[in-house]
């Protein structure tokens, strides 16, 4: 049978079927349970419930590029934006890999700021308060230089 990546990756990563159809809201009996068995995944003990935390899950969908930027491997959504779901809430690569960068939320969207369309290595975002801050610097040149070209 024909096995969804995500769903044989969160019963490598020991969800139960319940949490698993919980996270990616597939039907644990119709979906999961047959793909455990295809897989040969014995079921998950209760009260052992491993925690996958986005940022893991983050890590098993990149890949790096010749020129050291990061590109998604997972889903991407409008515009080719790189979307993980976890939890039943959808995260972009992108503030995922800002949250690793610095330890803490972006202000309003993190977007890359390397100049490489869809890069999700953590370290190449930059925030509102960044994007306000690269204005102003912006300007500030343009005062000293003048508008360039
Ligand atoms: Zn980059």
């Amino acid at each position: 049978m024909n096995v969804r990546a995500d769903v044989a990756e969160l019963l490598r990563a020991g969800l139960s079927d319940r949490a698993i159809g919980r996270e990616l809201g597939v039907d644990p009996i119709a979906t999961v349970r047959p793909a455990r068995q295809a897989l040969g995944i014995p079921k998950s003990k209760p009260g052992r419930r491993p925690t996958a935390t986005p940022e893991d899950l983050f890590w098993r969908r990149v890949k790096p590029t010749d020129d050291d930027h990061m590109e998604w491997t997972g889903h991407h959504g409008a515009e080719g934006t790189p979307l993980l779901r976890h939890g039943g809430v959808l995260h972009t690569g992108y503030r995922l890999a800002f949250r690793i960068a610095n330890g803490r939320d972006p202000d309003g969207y993190a977007l890359p700021s390397c100049g490489r369309e869809h890069c999700v290595k953590p370290g190449h975002h930059g925030d509102r308060a960044d994007r306000a801050r690269e204005k102003r610097v912006d300007a500030l040149y343009a005062d000293i230089f003048g508008p360039s070209a």
